[in-house]
């Protein structure tokens, strides 16, 4: 076997390390995959995890949020304002300002925030800042005038408009009216969406990540990534899938899926993003019975099940397999009524993004069909200060069920939505073990009977999330053969106070050190 000089200064050295059973182990690697596995008497106390992965993500997403203005930590509408400021003098004149991470829950009044907040800071520049679940957003009055946005804008399918007492639009544009500024914001150019995949991916594989769910892209993101995986460039695997706009699919039809996926090859594009309904917490999530802090609203309804049905029916003919936001009971209802219309079965995989509200008796419906739950832990213990107020006691029974599901036999695949939560995993595997925020709150865990062993929450990042991708058959496992795709720790994984801990020694992807600890950058 011929080695150039690039392999030699890539490919990793055996890795002496605990797997997440105890045992301590030697893993050699040849070309892409492992090669040897033996036991060991060596000591370390470093260990080692196959095939992390994040089974729903937004790479590009999280490379355009890494240079915008982040509102995650904000804790009022002022404080929002102050961070747009700071950034004013680092944009070119008259483009726009975008940012991410903004939640009304977390203020003192509770209340959406308005654009006359914004105004104060930036009277001339276009501002528009999403909710942290994307489901919501907040533009100033330079942004609504770009968008053409008036007292006279109703309210477009699927989406609100929020008026004031006189009329006026007061900034906040809920789910589908979203897209009335959204198209009026020129997109990214390629260079642009080239430099967010690269920065994306960077921090991706230092947080030890070897492969990640991409949810919904664009042709020309998709030929992005093709040129990219054709360059050798990508570091770690992405499976992405297509978004469901109708022009996009006409596209993917005609392409049919690329089913190329294997050890060696780091792209694949063989499934179809669809949204059922909006988010629980802008009030989107489309629910049986109106929300219990809202009792003449049942969320929204942003693809009709006929057409979820209709484009199903289109994938399992094309060998593509379809993922389908549903956040409320009705939602998740209906997808899976929609998919066993169309003839859905176990060999396709199909899936529901989030699965977080759902019906108990619906449950079962998920295993019968095969249907795939990826769930994001993170969201439970994100949305669980509030998500009572939202649905009421009796409908925690199916909210963020993950015991649940596996009790009944359902495929669990784990991620983060990142850039909607952090994309780190151990952030996941701790809130799938403890339903507690990092400090412990609340003592016990909400609704701890849902809670996770650590196994259990390994497995749904790992294997888990390999077989939603139709990867399990070479990727997921210590074995030899299996595709060397390993996250090096610095210590055990074994509990979560531990697994929080943890630093990232080395990421090896397709048998290819893509992040070393002793080499990379200090973090940013
Ligand atoms: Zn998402």
């Amino acid at each position: 076997m011929p080695t150039g000089q690039q392999e030699k200064e890539t490919r990793p050295p055996p890795v002496v390390a605990r797997t997440p059973q105890g045992d301590t182990v030697a893993i050699s690697v040849a070309g892409s995959r492992i090669d040897r596995v033996e036991r060991t008497t060596s000591s370390t106390t470093a260990s080692v995890v196959p095939a992390l992965t994040d089974a729903h993500g937004h790479v590009v997403g999280l490379g355009l949020a890494l240079v915008r203005v982040e509102l995650r930590s904000c804790r009022s509408p002022e404080d929002c304002a102050s961070r747009v400021r700071d950034m004013l003098g680092k944009v070119p004149p008259g483009s726009w300002i975008q940012g991410r991470g903004w939640d009304q829950n977390l203020y003192p009044d509770q209340q959406f925030p308005t654009r006359a907040v914004l105004d104060a800071v930036a009277p001339n520049t276009p501002v528009w800042l999403r909710r942290v679940d994307g489901h919501a957003a907040w533009a100033n009055s330079e942004a609504l005038r770009r968008a053409k946005i008036t007292r006279d804008t109703p309210d477009p399918p699927g989406g609100k408009v929020l008026k004031d007492a006189s009329g006026e639009p007061t900034g906040i544009l809920i789910d589908r009216a979203e897209d009335l500024v959204e198209n009026a914001i020129p997109p990214p150019s390629e260079i642009e969406v080239e430099q967010a995949i690269l920065r994306a991916q960077d921090l991706l594989v230092s947080e030890g990540l070897t492969s990640a769910h991409e949810m919904g892209i664009s042709v020309g993101v998709a030929d992005i990534y093709l040129r990219l995986a054709r360059e050798g460039r990508l570091k770690l695997r992405i499976y992405a899938h297509w978004a469901g706009d109708p022009s996009i699919l006409v596209e993917a039809f005609r392409r049919g899926p690329a089913r190329a996926s294997g050890p060696d090859e780091l792209f694949a594009l063989r499934a179809i993003k669809l949204y059922a309904d909006g988010a629980l917490g802008s009030r989107g999530a489309h629910l049986k019975a109106p929300y219990s802090d809202d009792p003449h609203n049942t969320g929204l309804v942003l693809t009709p099940a006929s057409e979820i049905e209709q484009i199903s029916r289109r994938a399992l003919a094309a060998g593509y397999q379809v993922s389908t936001h549903a956040i409320g009971d009705a939602a998740n209802h209906d997808v899976l009524e929609a998919y066993a219309r169309a003839g859905v079965t176990p060999a396709a995989r199909f899936r529901i993004e989030h699965a977080q509200i759902v019906d108990p008796t619906d449950i079962p419906r998920f295993a019968q069909l095969g249907v795939i739950a990826s769930m994001q832990p993170t969201h439970g213990t994100s949305d669980m200060p509030w998500a009572e107020k939202r649905l009421g006691r009796a409908r925690l029974a199916g909210a963020y069920a993950w015991q649940r599901f596996l009790h009944a036999g359902v495929h669990l695949a784990f991620g983060s939505d990142f850039p909607v939560e952090l994309s780190d995993p151990r952030l996941g595997l701790f809130a799938a073990i403890t339903r507690t925020d990092l400090q412990g709150q609340p003592a016990g865990g909400w609704l701890p009977d849902q809670q996770l062993t650590v196994e259990e929450a390994l497995r749904a990042f790992t294997s888990g999330a390999a077989y939603a991708a139709f990867e399990e058959g070479w990727r997921g496992k210590l074995e030899p053969g299996m595709a060397a795709d390993l996250t090096v720790f610095d210590g055990p994984l074994d509990t979560p106070e531990h697994i929080v801990k943890r630093k990232v020694l080395m990421t090896i992807v397709a048998g290819r050190v893509v992040y070393d600890a002793r080499t990379a950058e200090p973090p940013r």
